[in-house]
């Protein structure tokens, strides 16, 4: 049975950059805007940003999150979420007379544009990505005859093309950077012309948030993770933990989800939040390990970030029509 730890054995690591992104920034408090403007409710696509705490925080002030079109009444307004939608769906929203507010992120829409511009080139586009998530069916929607998904090396061998000398790539923007330069490179050994994005399609968030983690994960007992579960970033951080050392990393949606017998043994525990996570979930978890007898945390910090996106211009005119701005 491992001995009990002494206060000055234990550390607490923060890493910074973490959490909240400017993307999903926008993207929520455009559906604040949105609410506070128009009134409740308003009808979201899908969930705004993969958190359930910030989805639960919004359907408590008015937001009504919707799986698809169908379920929003005729001549409400409707807001797309974070993850991007394919030109389909902005179709049937102009076809049912919607009013829609378009929260995609603009590193997102960046990769529609990427995957519209090869298609009128006329390249297959093999997308590395994680099939059903949101934002890979809103950019393979963008050129469904034109766009193969690849999940991983492994499915390189097997991927159809028509000319082997007219294939590029893009990929999903929450991915770990590793596994996805790992892929790239089985592409390139079968198809030596490979096209490459104009620029990183793995967004800056994501990036930053992988390398702050990897910074600490080797002297980490345990690395933990604040996130969802169908946050792509989120889990690929713990994957990326483990990876780089970390002797044990878990993903929590909040501090209610930290198994104590976690802490047996351990004397330094990292901490770090997805893209998608309000930092009071954050605080929330150093304060279950303050009541573990774990002292202050310490920030790590590997970059810093200041990146802010304008809201939606839909947004931005109603309320600059309602003297709001
Ligand atoms: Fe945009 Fe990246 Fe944030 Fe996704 S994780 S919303 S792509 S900045």
């Amino acid at each position: 049975m491992p001995r009990t730890l002494t206060e000055a054995e234990k550390q607490v690591l923060l890493a910074a950059p973490r959490g909240y992104c400017a993307g999903v920034d926008r993207a929520v408090i455009t559906v604040e805007k949105a609410l506070d403007l128009y009134g409740a409710p308003v009808y979201v696509r899908k969930q705004i940003v993969h958190n359930k705490h910030v989805v639960a925080t919004l359907e408590s002030r008015g937001a009504i999150f919707v799986e698809e079109l169908d379920d929003v009444p005729a001549g409400a307004t409707v807001v797309f979420s974070a993850h991007g939608v394919s030109p389909a769906v902005h179709a049937e929203a102009a076809t049912r007379g919607l009013k829609t507010i378009d929260a995609t992120c603009p590193l997102v829409t960046k990769v529609h544009q990427e995957a519209r511009r090869f298609a009128a080139e006329d390249y297959d586009i093999i997308l590395v990505g994680h099939a059903g998530h949101e934002e890979v069916e809103g950019t393979a929607g963008e050129a469904p005859d034109h766009i193969k998904l690849v999940e991983s090396p492994a499915d390189v061998a097997t991927v159809e093309v028509r000319d082997p000398a007219r294939v590029a790539w893009l990929s999903q923007t929450t991915l770990s950077v590793d596994e996805t330069m790992a892929t790239v490179a089985a592409l390139r050994e079968r198809f030596p012309l490979l096209l490459d994005p104009p620029s990183d399609d793995i967004c800056y968030a994501t990036q930053n948030r992988q390398l702050a983690v990897k910074e600490i994960a080797a002297s980490s007992d345990l690395v933990i993770v604040v996130g969802s579960g169908n946050s792509s970033n989120s889990v690929r951080l713990v994957e990326v933990a483990l990876e780089a050392g970390a002797g044990a990393a878990y993903r929590v949606d909040d501090a209610t989800e930290i198994d104590p017998a976690w802490l047996t043994g351990v004397s330094t525990v990292s901490v770090t939040s997805g893209a998608s996570v309000p930092e009071e979930l954050v605080q929330g978890v150093l304060g279950v390990l303050a009541g573990h007898g774990y002292p202050d945390a310490r920030a790590v910090t590997t970059a810093e970030e200041s990146l802010i996106f304008a809201l939606p211009v839909e947004l931005r005119k109603d309320l600059k029509a309602a003297g709001l701005t």
